[in-house]
């Protein structure tokens, strides 16, 4: 079974007449299959090692791999038992996960963790020793301490001064305490991304979508563990306003309604059933969009290389240097146009514009 480092760099295949084959490579027969970037998981609560104490699940990354997860970010680790809520202690925390999640590669995935949790008493010194230490998230805002937007926005700029990235939990109210969330204290706090538009459970409104995606420039994330029909509307009308570019997509576990290996595909299945969008622009909301998001080069096939890649097979052991298509594929195959579209999405200039009118989604209490 070879190891993920050795399929990642299975990718790294050069022009076919030039493509050296070192002695231990692992041959691999696609048999035809789409090669895609590793999914990217633009929202997890892992704690330490691949438990997680919300569930008492001992593997749930493992299993995620199976699902094509290959990176995963951190939206906080509120999860600890008897997470820590002090200054000192959140600080301490997110670099004690980013530091144990960086060394402890579980199973290959890799896990980005660390992103502090915003709490009173925090100063713009602590975000320097943040930094310092490797962190490059700030989890969920919104879930913990600090609710005032003034008060987040005061920290989110600290942070993103850093080069961290943020985000906001958005939607209903997820654990006791905390307070609905909309586009009021988004286009305050200005976050890099906005969690879960279509709830962590309960959904913002297709008016509160659009509203964010026209007042501010944060990415707009949908995820597995909210509401499904919401996240098929909402692609729609991200795709409608010219949008998809800021699409990304998440699970949001392990969580209360527990951890799912195959959520990712689910959350891709769904984007592209329900919100009427191709296979490509799926996949590429899952990997390019979130890679770009996080100045990550990775998480895309680049189109100049996506005639290199070839077809092996076991049976001879050799590397078969044919084109694609395929030339024992009875028709052509789409292949070269659906990789060519696999990836990140550029903006469309002047693309964007408002829904006139936008009715759905959850009404929420004033
Ligand atoms: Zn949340």
């Amino acid at each position: 079974m070879p190891s993920w480092r050795q399929m990642a760099s299975f990718t790294d295949v050069d022009r076919a007449g030039d493509l050296v084959i070192p002695p231990d490579a692992v041959t691999i027969d696609a048999a035809g299959a789409t090669v895609v970037s590793g999914i990217r998981d633009n929202h997890v609560h892992p704690v330490f090692g691949d438990f997680t104490p919300r569930q008492n699940t001992v593997g749930w990354i493992d299993a995620c791999l199976h699902g094509g997860v290959t990176t995963m970010y951190s939206a906080g680790e509120p999860h600890l038992p008897g997470r820590p809520s002090d200054p000192t202690g959140v600080k301490v925390l997110a670099i004690l996960a980013h530091r144990s999640f960086a060394k402890a590669r579980l199973s290959g995935v890799k896990v980005h963790a660390g992103a502090v949790l915003l709490e009173q008493g925090l100063v713009e010194a602590d975000f320097d020793d943040l930094a310092a230490a490797g962190c490059r998230l700030v989890g969920e805002a919104g879930i913990s301490g600090i609710t005032n937007p003034a008060d987040a926005a005061r920290m989110v700029r600290w942070a993103q001064a850093r080069g961290m990235k943020v985000m906001v939990h958005t939607g209903g109210a997820s654990i006791p305490g905390i307070s609905v969330i909309g586009p009021d204290f988004v286009a305050e706090v200005r976050p890099d991304i906005t969690g879960h538009v279509n709830g962590g459970s309960t959904s913002l409104s297709l008016s509160d979508v659009a509203r964010i995606l026209d007042e501010s420039d944060a990415c707009v994330k949908i995820v597995h563990n909210g509401n499904i029909t919401m996240l098929g509307k909402i692609v729609g009308i991200v795709h409608e306003l010219g949008e998809l570019d800021r699409l990304v997509a998440g699970t949001d576990c392990p969580a209360g309604s527990g951890v799912q290996p195959l959520g990712m595909l689910r959350v891709m299945a769904s984007a592209a059933s329900l919100g009427g969008i191709d296979c490509p622009t799926a996949m590429a909301i899952a990997t390019g969009n979130v890679a770009q998001l996080h100045d990550d080069p990775n998480g895309r096939i680049p189109s100049e290389r996506r005639q290199t890649c070839s077809s092996w097979t076991r049976r001879s052991g050799h590397r078969r240097t044919q084109p694609w298509p395929p030339s024992r594929s009875p028709t052509p195959s789409p292949l070269p146009s659906l990789l060519s579209r696999v990836g990140w999405l550029s903006p469309k200039a002047g693309t964007r514009r408002r829904l006139p009118e936008i009715s759905g989604g959850l009404t929420r209490p004033p």
